[in-house]
């Protein structure tokens, strides 16, 4: 393990100093996170993908080439709401447009390198972007009903190197821009035929979405974010931000802002109640504390009881899986509308921790659920296909920029990028 970071500067300080800290931290995460932009969302021959665009850039390129605002509601409509990848298929624009839109445009998916369906029905997506580079993506029907929860990348690889988790082996190669995030949900959709988007309450099978695949989403929030607003606006796909769940391993400052902006379910990976231990297996917790994520927690302005948020807690043989460490962390969040998800965790080749025993899992289970929270032992899903949580990690490597150059990627100790 890396040297720990110097301790968080808002420990000691007052709330206002704590404020404008964040707001210094915010510039300094967000500039980082630069560096590890996606390319530009073109094809070699020029022309531009509109996947990915927010309504404003759609509405300046389409003025660009000398068409009128209104062409941008109705392209959202054939893009967004119909699933159309073909501007042919677009009824209400006239052919001479149409082929004007298509010299210059597309309508991008990522490519399908392989599609596996779990016993359990669970399916993963392996997508490849179009500089080769690849992530996962997985659909996780409810057991019973006819709906489901997409869970998607937002990077490729991961800066962290959470001990329990596949991603962590794989260091960051790059973020995935916006259209790639809304390109995995299309994709997704395409597979399961689900267009025209579901309007209002009518049933969805891909009904909500986990932000819960590869990569730390707070660490990419510029491009979760558009893509996010692209998913949830009310005239093309629609899903209201109640069926949306961004899971982080605790940035705390781009917590507060994922909930002043977005507005969206945050799930936050706790998984040990004592920072001895999250400084070891969650090694953003050198920077973050657990005393300032519950904090962000507290404060999280999308917090209600009817959206709770979720804390998710791996669960470790003989590591984390305590009876007392399940009363620490009932005490921790005592007050948060939260629900705890006991994780199980998935092996995957080459990792060292076991599973806690189920009765363990019981006992830990009914302490939380005795204080009042609810406390769901998620049961793994698609493991026969590594799809289920934490088990995701593609062979993308980050590109030598030049020969001679070393690799630009982070190595593991990059906890505070
Ligand atoms: N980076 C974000 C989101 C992606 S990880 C985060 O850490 O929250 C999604 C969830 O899978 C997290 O709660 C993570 O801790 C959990 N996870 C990682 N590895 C796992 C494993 N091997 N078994 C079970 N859950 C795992
Ligand atoms: Fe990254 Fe989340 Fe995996 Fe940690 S658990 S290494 S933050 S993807």
């Amino acid at each position: 393990m890396s040297a720990a970071p110097a301790t968080s500067p808002s420990r000691s300080r007052d709330g206002t100093a704590a404020s404008l800290l964040n707001d210094e931290e915010r510039t300094r995460i967000r500039a980082k996170s630069a560096q590890f932009a996606p390319p530009p969302a073109a094809l070699p021959d020029g022309r531009r993908d509109l996947v990915g665009l927010s309504r404003e850039e759609l509405t300046d390129i389409l003025v660009e080439i000398g068409e009128k605002p209104f062409r941008t509601k109705q392209l959202w409509h054939w893009i967004y709401h119909q699933g159309a990848t073909d501007f042919s298929r677009m009824s209400s624009i006239a052919r001479p447009l149409q082929e004007k839109l298509a010299e210059r445009f597309v309508i991008g998916r990522p490519g399908v390198v392989t599609e596996q369906t779990s016993q359990d029905s669970t399916r993963k997506f392996l997508f490849r972007f179009r500089d080769g580079q690849e992530a996962e993506t997985v659909y996780i029907p409810d057991r019973q009903e006819d709906r489901g929860a997409v869970c998607i990348s937002s990077q490729v690889g991961c800066t962290l190197s959470c001990t329990f988790c596949h991603t962590g082996t794989q260091a960051l190669v790059r973020n995935l821009g916006a259209a790639e995030i809304v390109g995995q949900f299309m994709a997704a959709r395409d597979s399961y035929g689900e267009w025209p988007s579901p309007k209002g309450e009518t049933p969805r099978l891909l009904s909500t979405i986990v932000l819960m695949g590869m990569g730390e989403p707070l660490y990419n929030y510029d491009n979760v974010a558009k893509a996010m607003r692209i998913i949830m606006d009310g005239e093309g796909i629609g899903l209201s931000r109640r069926r949306i769940t961004l899971s982080t391993s605790g940035v705390v400052p781009m917590m507060d802002q994922c909930g002043a902006e977005l507005g969206i379910n945050l799930a936050v990976s706790l998984h040990a109640v004592r920072d001895d231990l999250r400084d070891e297996i969650v090694p953003l917790n050198r920077k973050y504390p657990i005393r300032e994520v519950i904090a962000a927690c507290r404060r999280y302005p999308a917090a209600s009881n009817a959206r709770r948020i979720t804390f998710e807690y791996i669960m470790l043989r003989g590591i984390n899986d305590s009876e007392a460490d399940a009363r620490e962390l009932v005490r921790l969040i005592s007050g948060i509308p939260a629900k705890v998800n006991l994780i199980p965790f998935n092996p995957w080749p080459g990792s060292s921790y076991r599973p806690s025993t189920r009765e363990q899992l019981d006992r830990f289970a009914k302490i939380v659920m005795d204080a009042g929270f609810a406390s769901p032992i998620r049961m793994p899903r698609g493991r026969d296909i590594l799809a289920a949580c934490g088990q995701l990690r593609t062979e993308s490597q980050r590109l030598r920029r030049a020969a001679g150059q070393p690799d630009a990627a982070p190595g593991p100790q990059d906890a505070g990028s």
